[in-house]
């Protein structure tokens, strides 16, 4: 198993009938079960840890360290709202420790089996269960719920970084001290990413303080660094976007002279490609400022492969796009080039 492997085009139908799903599951219970009896040197048995996504993934990393053998569930370019688990992958969640996801219907089609999966007595954890309630978005446009990309605010990501650490503690308190320490590193990390946002996106000039995006998945982001946001596609990728819609964003654009719109990496171009066309109709020129991690981080094994690479990337992409001024290699210097 590696991330890349698990990687499909959104919309494609690999995933799995819930019946069969549950036969499924129920098997690889019982097989977990009985192999986990076993091994009496428990404690120096690394727990095995599966995230949804890679962003999960990045921060159980860093709080287990060497405690723990991570692996996320989706790779890079995988929308995270269409995900439908593969018959390998619920064999990888049934045969975890811990199951961390992001919860806030991020992952809709993943719930049916998540919910029967900690049902059964696995440990499984919504990592922004702990987030407060008064904090999240709840945008007109996803009546009911909550906006699940809490991810693109750095401080909502600490909270979700300390959830982790506490789990891990409560499973494996014999490393509860390295927990703490790893995730006090990290946090030092998330802390000056975030500083680092605050510096260069300031210098965007106020009129120009929009990101325009394929879906709304900037909310967050938006409302730390004082952006207003514009997703086509609404909350969800599974809503289509319709002419008036796209209308009405071209409207938005040559009103306010938007220089740059963006795209991105888990969701197709074609309505961005819309906009533009719309737009030069109407005399404004508007190009493609970067194709920005939305819902999925770069390859592994790079620095945009990371959570704060992630970050470094659309930060420092956006301020450069939208008229402001940032290191074009980003906070460290290592947004090189390619992905
Ligand atoms: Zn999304």
């Amino acid at each position: 198993f590696g991330p890349g492997k698990t990687a499909r085009s959104p919309g494609t139908e690999q995933g799995i009938p819930i019946v069969k799903l549950h036969i499924l599951i129920f098997a690889f219970l019982i097989l977990g079960a009985c192999s986990s009896a076993s091994p009496p040197q428990a404690r120096d048995k690394k727990l095995k840890i599966v995230a949804t996504t890679g962003m999960i993934a990045d921060a159980a990393k860093h709080v287990a360290g060497d405690r723990a053998k991570v692996s996320a569930l989706m790779g890079p370019g995988v929308d995270p709202h269409l995900f439908k688990a593969s018959r390998s992958e619920i064999v990888l969640l049934t045969q975890a420790d811990i199951i961390f996801y992001n919860g806030l219907f991020l992952e809709g089609k993943l719930i049916d089996a998540l919910t029967r999966i900690a049902a059964s007595g696995k440990k499984v954890f919504a990592v922004t269960e702990k987030i407060d309630r008064q904090y999240l978005l709840e945008p007109p446009e996803f009546a009911g719920h909550y906006d699940p990309h809490v991810w693109m605010d750095p401080p909502a990501w600490a909270k979700v970084v300390e959830f982790i650490r506490d789990r891990l503690a409560d499973i494996a308190p014999e490393n509860a001290h390295t927990f703490a320490n790893n995730a006090a590193h990290y946090l030092e990390q998330l802390d000056q990413l975030n500083r680092y946002a605050e510096q260069v996106l300031q210098t965007v000039p106020g009129e120009k303080r929009i990101i325009i995006t394929a879906h709304d998945a900037f909310n967050y982001f938006g409302r730390r660094y004082s952006f207003r946001v514009r997703g086509i596609q609404g909350i969800s990728t599974e809503s289509e976007a319709g002419i008036q819609d796209i209308e009405n964003i071209v409207s938005l654009i040559v009103s306010a002279k938007i220089p740059a719109v963006f795209v991105e990496s888990t969701v197709s171009e074609r309505n961005i490609r819309a906009l533009i066309e719309g737009a030069a109709a109407r005399g404004q020129e508007v190009s493609i400022g970067a194709q920005l991690y939305s819902d999925a981080m770069g390859k592994p094994g790079t620095y945009r492969g990371t959570y704060i690479g992630m970050l470094d990337h659309n930060i420092t992409s956006i301020a450069r796009a939208l008229g402001g001024t940032a290191p074009e290699t980003g906070m460290h210097g290592k947004l090189g080039e390619g992905d």
